[in-house]
């Protein structure tokens, strides 16, 4: 994966180590190197069409681009973000997506991500939510970003009118890790998204060294409710190749939670999920209230899978 941080993002490196540290190229990242599983979701193996994958049936993922305004260090799609080439899409991309939706009425759910939707040409964007909403058998939109903490500015009135014209509702989901990534440009581009009809909710993975304790994460999930951004996962790190220096304990993840399950709101309080290495979606991990073996996990497809 390239190594890009956007001017924004840069900034807030500045006076915050925890977010510097989701960006630089560390000495542990060069050692692990890229050899291990680069699709821990086999997503792969589900593209339905190019950039389309249909792991679930009912909903669909569309990659937009391979593009990002920052590169996260530990970024689950690493096998393709940042690969501007053979992760381009264009207007043709967006007519067979739309002629698959019309083939499969079954599908209600469109999720709109990439590398980052909110990166690509304006006109593009705008054909995207245009042609998909105008299916009629496709009831929900949604958007995965992280544009608003890492380049707010990408989140410019032709994207937000874009997404009001929608019909349907329209989710976005961002992505933020830590406390200090609520600034003030970032609450603009929330405000924004906002007044766009958008209903908005994040996702956070368990970092170490940027997340990984009570503080850092109740103040995140506090200030994101806030804002008017319900918190809604909270991930274990997936086993990507150059990021095991992030993989956080699972005991210590789970002693974290259960200790923010006491002190926050129903409404600030996400869910604690580990994403199955066979791509058979995300299963809530059991907090510290039950006595339980957290050793090993069956998935959605019964598969049993080690923690460890
Ligand atoms: S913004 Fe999302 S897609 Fe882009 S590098 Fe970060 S985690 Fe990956």
């Amino acid at each position: 994966m390239q190594h890009r941080i956007s001017e924004h993002t840069q900034g807030l490196m500045v006076c915050e180590r925890a977010i510097k540290r989701q960006f630089e190229i560390s000495e542990q990242e060069l050692l692990e190197g890229e050899t291990g599983n680069l699709d821990p979701l086999q997503e792969q193996q589900h593209e339905v069409v190019p950039g389309m994958i249909n792991k679930y049936g009912n909903r669909v993922l569309c990659l937009m681009t391979a593009e990002c305004a920052s590169y996260c260090r530990f970024c689950t799609r690493r096998r393709l973000v940042s690969d501007l080439e053979s992760g381009r899409i264009d207007f043709s991309h967006i007519d067979e997506w739309v002629r698959y939706l019309r083939q499969h009425p079954e599908v209600r759910e469109v999720i709109l991500s990439g590398g980052d939707p909110f990166i690509v040409e304006d006109r593009l964007f705008d054909y995207a939510l245009d042609e998909i909403s105008a299916v009629s058998s496709v009831k929900v939109i949604r958007i995965g970003t992280r544009a608003p903490v890492t380049d707010p500015a990408l989140v410019n009135s032709n994207k937000l009118q874009a997404i009001r014209r929608v019909e349907q509702p329209v989710y976005v989901g961002i992505h933020f890790e830590h406390p200090s990534e609520i600034t003030k440009p970032t609450i603009g581009a929330i405000k924004g998204l906002r007044c766009a009809e958008a209903i908005l909710y994040s996702q956070t993975v368990f970092l170490s060294g940027v997340n990984d304790d009570f503080q850092t994460l109740h103040d995140l999930f506090t200030g994101l409710v806030e804002i008017g951004v319900r918190p809604y996962y909270i991930y274990r790190c997936d086993p990507i190749p150059g990021a095991a220096h992030f993989r956080v304990d699972l005991d210590k993840e789970r002693r974290i939670v259960s200790e923010l399950r006491r002190s926050l709101s129903g409404l600030a309080f996400p869910t604690y999920v580990i994403d199955a290495p066979d791509g058979s979606g995300k299963i809530p991990v059991p907090l510290e209230f039950w006595d339980t073996n957290t050793s090993v996990y069956t998935d959605f497809e019964g598969k049993k899978h080690d923690t460890k």
